[in-house]
């Protein structure tokens, strides 16, 4: 009764987006995570790729310098005279060798410099999708702290609010001073108040489009209400306070059962606990349709929260 006096359309509105938008910034957040841990893997492969790179190259150059030396080498050899035929296979097995390093340096050199254009390529695509990623969350980031900032200024007052709660206890007085069975309705298969049918049945259909499908016993009767006082070990039918009994149960008259104002909430045919999804579902929803939770009984929803 409170939010559905207090919070407008446009409120409610807002606050669902808000919801959607808080999970999406998770998402991207976790985006975020994954695409800098995929960036710093692929700069730390780019940083170990010009290094083997620059190893290969050294390499080959030191190798290339040998094979000319031992071409000079020969070539000397080869001039002198006499003619030495023993230092000439010597020169020429050199050269033969060093040109053999010299091919299978460049081999080496040229797969490096392959792996490092890889590796090029893995840093850039990464730091892309680093960048993509940072931008969808600071743009998710930067439109819910407006949503934020709308929500404020919607939202209403302490001092509305407490007004509200005063109207909502009112209302529950008028309604049980004059109520009769005719005053309610049944939303699929829930005996409530016709003041609060349409809302109600807004909340389960919202609630089923979430996926919670929700169901509950609504109305009863003084009567049943007295029984259940007896069912549920009440010291005393008409005085204990509710926490006295084994499960809390109003005194006959005071229960917003009674008049249709409250629902014991199910889920798959339990009552709901506190970690239930519908719990959660409602703990967050119900009071846009003008439901709050008795705080000790997770299953029992009402108008006032009593
Ligand atoms: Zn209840």
């Amino acid at each position: 009764m409170r939010q559905s006096l207090t919070g407008s359309p446009e409120y409610i509105a807002l606050r669902r987006t808000l919801a959607t938008q808080r999970a999406t910034l998770v998402n991207q957040a976790a985006g975020v995570t994954t695409a800098r841990l995929a960036h710093d893997t692929a700069q730390t492969g780019l940083t170990a790729a010009v290094t083997a790179d620059g190893t290969s190259r050294t390499r080959l150059a030191i190798s290339i310098e040998a094979l000319t030396s031992a071409k000079n080498t020969r070539t000397v050899v080869l001039q002198q005279r006499p003619r030495k035929e023993a230092a000439v296979t010597r020169a020429q097995a050199a050269v033969t060798a060093a040109a053999k390093t010299v091919t299978a340096d460049r081999a080496v050199a040229r797969q490096s410099a392959a792996l490092l254009r890889t590796a090029l390529g893995t840093a850039l695509a990464t730091t892309g999708d680093l960048d993509t990623a940072t931008t969808a969350w600071q743009t998710t980031s930067d439109r819910l702290r407006v949503n934020q900032q709308k929500l404020v200024a919607l939202d209403t007052s302490a001092e509305t609010r407490a007004q509200a709660a005063a109207i909502s206890g009112t209302v529950v007085n008028e309604i049980r001073t004059g109520f009769a069975t005719t005053d309610t309705t049944t939303v699929y298969g829930i005996t409530v108040h016709k003041s609060v049918a349409f809302a109600f049945k807004r909340m389960l259909d919202d609630a089923k489009s979430d996926g919670v499908v929700l169901s509950g016993g609504g109305f009863r009767t003084r009567q049943r209400q007295i029984e259940l006082r007896k069912i549920n070990g009440c010291p005393d039918i008409y005085t204990a306070p509710p926490s006295s009994c084994r499960v809390p149960t109003a005194i006959p008259g005071r229960s917003l059962h009674e008049i249709g104002l409250a629902v014991d909430m199910t889920s798959g045919g339990s009552t709901l606990t506190s970690g239930s999804a519908g719990f959660k579902w409602l703990s967050a929803h119900a009071d846009e349709y003008g439901y709050e939770n008795l705080p000790s009984e997770p299953w029992h929803w009402s108008i006032t929260g009593s």
